[in-house]
């Protein structure tokens, strides 16, 4: 894209459409607390989710999309869009575009750099607003140690405009040194801070160049349905190397929603809410 392209498009749209991007290593709650955010009387009309699930299956922009009927979500899936589906991220910008937007709130996949994705949000006709990063409470000091991903995780919370602690529930001690404010995910100030937070100084992060950690997503389809006994050997099975584990599967009982996040399983019965296009499992793991 040229300048002449960026300022032909800002003189038609004089006030560019902010991008709220919401960060945060697999599993630390982004999608729990984009839900919540979505679930306040006073989210602003006009807000559309864009939701990059690393997977294959759209899992997370499903659970929005259920918990937002009529709101815009668009799920861009198969890879991070930091680094390798940032064609589709434009694709998508250029869908929305069209519509009368007041801000995009943007989930990215748990293995994004803020900062990369930050620079993917400067497209005509948008312009990025903030980067809040959720950390987890319960996983970040063992997950920021680890000899793989240690180095993802910190520079996700060191890119960070704003960090939001999430599963303090779990562990209420924890804290983060650097850290001059904390908010958490039940503070009920949450969404008008979100949405209000504008970065102040230009982005000077430094982006890594090299990867200590490289990801890949494998996915599990489900043709038939489990006993609740089959569903954890599956489980076990799988679950060296593995990082993250969710989507849904079919056992005797019914279907399930599955999240596997660090030790923690967290099973929950789809009871009335709607059945997934798709049932099976994406495994976030290390290549
Ligand atoms: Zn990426």
């Amino acid at each position: 894209m040229s300048d002449n392209d960026a300022m032909g498009a800002n003189l038609q749209q004089p006030n560019p459409v902010p991008i709220t991007v919401i960060g945060g290593y697999l599993g630390a709650g982004k999608t729990t607390l984009i839900n919540r955010l979505l679930a306040q009387p006073t989210m602003p009309a006009g807000t559309a989710v864009l939701v990059n699930d690393f997977g294959d299956i759209n899992i997370d922009a499903a659970l929005i999309k259920s918990a937002s009927p009529d709101g815009q979500v668009i799920g861009l899936s198969n890879g991070c869009i930091c680094c390798s589906i940032s064609d589709d991220l434009s694709k998508a910008l250029d869908q929305l575009s069209n519509l009368p937007l007041q801000r995009v709130i943007m989930e990215t996949s748990g293995v994004a750099e803020p900062a990369r994705v930050w620079q993917h949000c400067h497209y005509p006709g948008f312009t990025p607003q903030a980067l809040i990063v959720v950390v987890d409470a319960e996983n970040f000091r063992s997950q920021s140690k680890d000899k793989y991903v240690g180095q993802l995780v910190n520079a996700q919370v060191d890119q960070a405009d704003l960090l939001i602690v999430s599963k303090m529930d779990h562990n209420p001690a924890f804290q983060l040194r650097r850290l001059t404010a904390q908010l958490t995910t039940t503070d009920p100030s949450l969404l008008a801070t979100v949405l209000g937070w504008t970065r102040r100084h230009p982005l000077t992060a430094t982006l890594s160049t090299t990867k200590t950690a490289s990801f890949a997503a494998r996915t599990w389809y489900q043709q038939q349905a489990l006993s609740l006994e089959e569903l954890y050997a599956l489980l076990d099975r799988q679950a060296e190397g593995v990082y993250r584990i969710k989507g849904w599967v079919e056992i005797t009982a019914g279907i399930m929603q599955v999240d596997r996040v660090g030790e923690r399983l967290t099973l929950k019965p789809m009871e009335d809410r709607p059945v997934p296009a798709q049932l099976g499992l994406v495994f976030i793991c290390s290549t």
